[in-house]
């Protein structure tokens, strides 16, 4: 009897508008889940016509919004669930209420689940390396990182010495819109050498309250609700062209995290801007020696030592500010992002990150009569 009373309870709270959204939440699950097994390319397809759509749609009108389209949406969201709330309790009691309200989560997290998919998430089926270079595994000599770690100290130096002449940390600073009118410009040049469309004009925006993302360990974020990508208004200035170059790369197209720190770095190289560059090199710097640590502790320290006065702050600066803003779930981020990447078919998980290295020795010996490789590594 309870039991019939309840499927009575949960008819009620069902009409047939959440049965149309249950039906596209499912569908979606599986076209994504399948997308591996069916002949035709449906990712390639979808970044050429939806995306491209939604791109155009959103940047030339959210998107010339002064303020992040995420606040509009939190407003949205708001009332909404405040519209929900005040129906429910006009609607239903006792059972039938707490059926309608588990009901609408559930229904909720799945519409946003499939929302992300056909935003951007069908990206993820695209294999993002094969666009500027041919793939494969390597592993970078500790003689390599060591070169490579003293050609980046000297390309520090002298491009600092364009910005400063002392060895305070670095004060020159740009606006955030000059930062990100500079990267889109290059960024769309790169990606159309690389025949990859570039028809929308992606925002990124500086996200306030200072440190809210970093506080769960990340420095940008990109969120393909509201179709723009984001840096932390807590970083250290000198972070501000490369990280926003890379929240950039995600708006364009790419799921790929190495990839993305790759286009943000030769984005900036290819600003032609000193400021810029440093951001770039300054980055690259620091996964080098990453991968020195993990290689060899002693040649780690030996390096770090030879490092400028100048450079050194700037690198302190970067620590001083991540400092101000303590992560409020240690580890958990890593963790759940770990596992979500290594779902979405990022083998690497959070270590694709890293891999960044790898992609710019490939793209170099892959590419040595590129513009860019000429210029900066020879
Ligand atoms: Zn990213």
């Amino acid at each position: 009897m309870l039991i019939i009373h309840d499927m009575r309870n949960l008819q009620k709270v069902i009409n047939k508008f959440d049965f149309c959204l249950t039906v596209w939440v499912l569908a979606t699950l599986v076209l994504n889940s399948l997308m591996h097994y069916i002949a035709f390319d449906f990712a390639s397809i979808y970044l050429h016509s939806l995306f491209q759509f939604i791109r155009v749609v959103h940047d030339y009108t959210l998107g010339l919004f002064p303020i992040p389209s995420l606040y509009i949406a939190i407003v949205v969201l708001i009332s909404i669930l405040y519209l929900y709330i005040k129906r429910s309790f006009y609607l239903f009691s006792g059972v039938s209420l707490y059926l309608y309200f588990f009901w609408k989560l559930i229904l909720g997290l799945g519409v946003m689940v499939a929302l992300f998919y056909w935003t951007w998430g069908f990206l993820y089926h695209i294999d993002n390396h094969r666009i500027a270079y041919q793939y494969e595994k390597v592993q970078l000599s500790e003689q390599y990182i060591c070169d490579e770690v003293q050609s980046v100290q000297l390309k520090l130096d002298a491009l600092r010495s364009q910005l400063q002449d002392d060895t305070l940390k670095l004060q020159q600073s740009y606006s955030f819109k000059k930062i990100e009118d500079s990267n889109r410009l290059a960024q769309e040049v790169i990606l159309k050498s690389w025949a990859w469309p570039t028809i929308g004009k992606v925002r990124v925006r500086k996200l306030q309250p200072s440190g809210f993302l970093m506080r769960f360990s990340a420095s940008g974020i990109y969120i393909p609700h509201t179709i723009e990508g984001h840096i932390d208004a807590g970083l250290y200035h000198v972070q501000h062209p490369f990280t926003a170059a890379h929240e950039m790369a995600h708006g364009y197209g790419f799921t790929d995290e190495g990839f993305c720190n790759f286009v943000g770095f030769v984005t900036c190289l290819a600003t032609e801007d000193a400021y810029h560059q440093y951001s770039a090199w300054l980055a690259y710097y620091r996964y080098l020696m990453n991968d020195l640590y993990r290689q060899n502790k002693m040649a780690y320290y030996d390096m770090r030592r030879s490092l400028s006065i100048g450079v050194r702050k700037d690198i302190a600066a970067i620590y001083e500010h991540i400092d101000r803003y303590p992560d409020f779930f240690p580890k958990a981020r890593e963790v759940v992002y770990d596992q979500y990447l290594k779902s979405h078919g990022v083998k690497e998980g959070i270590v694709s990150y890293s891999l960044m290295t790898e992609m710019v020795y490939l793209w170099k010996i892959q590419n040595p009569r590129n513009q860019l490789v000429i210029k900066h590594f020879d």
